[in-house]
């Protein structure tokens, strides 16, 4: 991708002149680890089946034979990819004080995997599940197991409830983790945004509680006509550039 050299200077300008600043990041930031986000032409989700139909509370619980053989897979597939560059740098950002974390929409966990520790999961996690009705929670292998030999829908061993993931789905309330994420993005000065599409609510509204915004993102997205600065390539190769150019104006 042909990429102006000057959107990573000023990318680097900003960065080094906020006093606070919070990274969002979707699905787009996965996909050199493999994972396909929803929208990409040609190799999304989307192109397979309807996401929101798959990973909808309305087929967890109405129909958990299909949503343990459809959407649980898609969740289980993430379990053993690994991060890769973008992810890293994430990190290490963190540890040099340029981000104060990360709010994420990915349930991939591979954030955490990184080393970043201020990771707001909008979106929930595939490390683990729980009960719906006691709340005891088990590790997604145990969740695993049980479906594995065929217990549809899983039940706790503790109080007979029924397990579930612990991954937000269409139709499912927001987290706790939403709200705090809300409560940083009001505090950031800059908000970087990295391979979402920004079309899905309410994790949309957040970019516009920030005054300043640079959207890493391969295609358009609605917030870009706003944004202070917009590079359209690849998250790794974007945020790479941004540490060189960081590196140079600190000599
Ligand atoms: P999305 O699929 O709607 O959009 C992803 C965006 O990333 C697209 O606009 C695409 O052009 C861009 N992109 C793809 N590869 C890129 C790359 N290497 N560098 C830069 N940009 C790239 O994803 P979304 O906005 O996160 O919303 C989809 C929902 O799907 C979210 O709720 C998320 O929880 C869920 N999801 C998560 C995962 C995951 O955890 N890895 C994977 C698929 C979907």
């Amino acid at each position: 991708m042909n990429v102006d050299t000057n959107v990573y200077e000023k990318a680097a300008e900003l960065i080094k002149k906020s006093k606070k600043t919070i990274v969002l990041t979707g699905a787009g930031i996965s996909t050199e680890s493999g994972i396909p986000d929803f929208r990409s032409p040609g190799t999304g989700l989307w192109e397979k089946m309807d996401p929101m139909e798959a990973l909808s509370t309305r087929v967890l619980y109405n129909d958990p034979i299909k949503f343990y053989n459809n959407g649980f897979k898609i969740l289980l597939s993430m379990k053993d990819a690994r991060p890769n560059k973008a992810h890293y740098i994430l990190a290490q950002m963190e540890d040099e004080g340029l981000i104060s974390g990360i709010i994420t929409q990915n349930i991939d966990n591979l954030h955490q995997k990184a080393g970043s520790h201020r990771i707001f999961e909008v979106h929930g996690q595939t490390r683990t599940g729980s009960c719906m009705n006691c709340g005891t929670k088990v590790s997604i292998d145990v969740l695993n197991d049980k479906i594995e030999k065929r217990e549809i829908p899983p039940i706790c061993d503790k109080c007979n409830g029924i397990l579930r993931p612990d991954v937000v789905m269409f139709g499912d309330p927001m987290p706790e983790d939403f709200e705090k994420a809300w409560h940083e993005a009001s505090n950031s000065d800059l908000m970087i945004v990295i391979g979402s599409s920004l079309t899905v609510s309410p994790v949309n509204f957040l970019p516009g509680l920030v005054k300043h915004l640079i959207i890493i993102n391969k295609t358009r997205t609605p917030e870009d006509n706003r944004a202070d600065v917009v590079i359209r390539c690849s998250a790794s190769e974007a945020l790479s550039n941004i540490i060189t150019y960081l590196n140079k104006e600190e000599k």
